[in-house]
């Protein structure tokens, strides 16, 4: 069986029948496992950029974006096991998903001694529009299974985003920037300044969103950035 995300139908049939099924191979869950089993855990690959500063994520904002540590759990790999589990987290109503892979990531960064390194868990924000429709950030759902382990709040009132952004894939990469570079605002700065900021997103292609939302935070005069994603592409 492929996982890509045309298997949404299919999943839907699934999860109707056999609730207790894996997010990443539809196969289903033992018993003790919850929402990815053991073997995609394994088998999903890890970037470990936490434990690499100059990474290939990293290097993606030289010359954009001042950051400390930028970081993914997952490299994305388009039609695999990472994908399918990014889909469902954003369109198949499971946030806790969202939560299970940030708590899955904390684990990583605590063990990697970053439990000490954040003041604030700031995730990418959703239009409101787009967040009521969904009913929850997917981002943020990530942030606060960091935040479980590391025990750093996280916050997703912090930032607006003041406009929305789909017709973006028809413009051209500049104005496309332009038009990101607008969208977010800090809502109190008194709350980011001087703060060592941990921005978090799902999935990372060019980074257009993070280097906008990033620079609204270093404008705040937050003291230190840096970024963690799901997965990043490479
Ligand atoms: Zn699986």
């Amino acid at each position: 069986m492929s996982n890509s995300p045309s298997n949404g139908i299919l999943e839907d049939f699934i999860s109707l029948f056999y609730p207790r099924y894996c997010r990443g191979c539809l196969n289903s869950l033992a018993k003790g496992e919850e929402l990815i089993c053991t073997q995609c855990l394994l088998e999903m690959p890890k970037s470990y950029y936490h434990l690499q500063q100059d990474n290939p994520f990293f290097q993606k904002f030289r010359g954009r974006l001042p950051v400390k540590h930028v970081m993914a759990l997952f490299k994305f790999v388009k039609e695999s096991r990472v994908q399918q589990v990014l889909h469902a987290l954003k369109y198949k109503q499971q946030p806790e998903l969202g939560q299970m892979l940030g708590r899955v990531y904390g684990k990583d960064l605590f063990e990697a001694a970053y439990s000490d390194s954040f003041d604030l868990i700031v995730p990418v924000p959703l239009h409101s529009s787009r967040r009521r429709i969904r009913g929850y950030n997917q981002s943020e759902e990530f942030g606060k299974g960091l935040s479980n382990i590391l025990d750093v709040p996280c916050d997703d009132t912090y930032m607006k985003r003041a406009a929305r952004t789909e017709t973006q894939t028809h413009k051209s990469k500049l104005s496309r920037w332009e038009n990101v570079n607008r969208i977010f605002q800090v809502v109190d700065q008194s709350l980011i300044a001087e703060r060592r900021i941990l921005l978090v997103d799902d999935v990372v292609t060019t980074g257009a969103t993070l280097e906008a939302c990033g620079q609204a935070l270093l404008n705040a005069g937050c003291r230190e950035l840096s970024i963690a994603c799901i997965a990043a592409t490479q």
